[in-house]
């Protein structure tokens, strides 16, 4: 077999237009938060169909000024999924506040909405009274059951702040993420299927959440009352109004967002192909292959992630992997629960087996490489891989 370059697990694809427009940031001289970030959210804004997008410098940060303009404090706590990125529960923590896992569904492992309500009836109603929110993740680009959430929010007097870090774009019932729960929060991390290298977009309909965030995204300054423009203050004149963040997005970021943002469909359109012939391809193997569970809602297929029958193998999911990156195919895993990695292990006593269904999918879980710059000899390539190794090691 003729020596073929390693596939990298991940990509991003970058053309002459996010080139020049990051070349044009630089040459104008406004290479910090500027016009381009401002371009940047309106249109956002108008592709999603949403009121209010502030960009910021990852959705780490999205997350955490969503949190804090809402209102969480020390003491309280929000309902997520361990199945995630430690990002996610994080932010909690920033503000003091403690994580609910609550454990998945296997098929789409996304965050379980019966095993929600199920926790929430059994609380009382002080400890209900500490419950501010739930923090969905949608895993792989695969929205969760946003009907059952909100019905629960509804129910128990709770936000939703959804971490679409890998949703975009999606729908759920034909709605776009990002209209649906209070607050939505994006990633354009280089591996994401919008990339800046670094950045995040938060989108919300209140505007007083927006106009929070505004202004605990740069220093807490208030540019109303700074307002340079319309009041007597002279120009260089500000006013702080709370200790805030240094979350801002630089324009030469916004610069490539502009263009990726109208590459957006055609991506996606890229990985439906890509995990619809992974589907074809690796039909009858010892694994269990993802499922879009509403047909006819877009799935971003930002992952795409095997569940290895690990009894009808001879090997486990490591190995499997090994065996793959030696025939030049790099893959990765998502997620390593957050309840097994050792802060969150300790800091709340948890055991391996308090979130069954999340261990066991990790235990198995293998994501193969899955973006617009991979060509139909890479996604060859890929099937070929994991069907050599799948035929090698079944036990069946
Ligand atoms: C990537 C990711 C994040 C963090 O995004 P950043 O922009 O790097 O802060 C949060 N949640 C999930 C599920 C992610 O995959």
């Amino acid at each position: 077999m003729s020596q073929r370059a390693f596939l990298p697990f991940a990509l991003p694809y970058i053309g002459q237009e996010e080139i020049d427009e990051v070349v044009d940031s630089l040459r104008s001289g406004w290479i910090t938060t500027g016009p381009k970030t401002k371009q940047f959210e309106e249109d956002f804004a108008a592709y999603l169909g949403v009121e209010y997008c502030i960009a910021v410098n990852s959705a780490t940060a999205g997350l955490h000024l969503a949190l804090e303009c809402i209102g969480v404090e020390a003491g309280d706590k929000i309902i997520t999924t361990p199945y995630t990125f430690t990002a996610t529960a994080e932010v909690i923590r920033y503000l003091g506040a403690d994580p609910v896992f609550i454990d998945i569904d296997r098929d789409t492992c996304n965050i379980s909405p019966s095993a929600i309500e199920r926790y929430l009836e059994c609380l009382s109603s002080a400890e209900r009274r500490r419950i501010k929110a739930i923090l969905p993740v949608h895993f792989a680009g695969q929205a969760c059951d946003m009907d059952s959430i909100c019905d629960l929010a509804d129910r128990f007097d709770l936000r939703v702040i959804e971490d679409a870090a890998h949703a975009l774009p999606s729908t759920y019932n034909k709605r776009m993420i990002g209209t649906i729960g209070d607050i939505t929060v994006y990633s354009f991390y280089v591996t994401k299927t919008l990339a800046t290298g670094e950045g995040g977009m938060i989108v919300t309909a209140r505007e007083k959440w927006a106009r929070r965030m505004e202004v605990m995204r740069l220093h807490g300054i208030n540019r109303d009352v700074f307002g340079r423009y319309t009041s007597s203050h002279p120009s260089w004149y500000y006013e702080v109004v709370a200790p805030g963040y240094k979350y801002n997005m630089p324009d030469i970021a916004a610069a490539i967002g502009i263009h990726q943002l109208r590459r957006v469909d055609t991506f996606r359109e890229r990985r439906w192909a890509i995990a619809r012939r992974y589907s074809e391809g690796l039909q009858g193997l010892p694994m269990r292959l993802p499922v879009s569970v509403r047909p006819d809602d877009i799935h971003a297929w930002h992952l795409y992630v095997i569940q290895l029958e690990l009894e009808q193998l001879t090997i486990d999911r490591d190995r499997f992997i090994e065996l793959l990156s030696e025939q030049g195919v790099g893959t990765s895993v998502h997620f390593i629960p957050l309840h097994l990695h050792p802060y969150w292990r300790k800091r709340y006593g948890f055991a391996a087996d308090d979130f069954p269904v999340a261990r066991d999918v990790y235990s198995r879980a293998i994501s193969l490489p899955i973006y617009p710059a991979m060509s139909d000899a890479d996604v060859e390539r890929v099937v070929e891989a994991v069907r050599n190794v799948a035929e090698m090691y079944g036990s069946g």
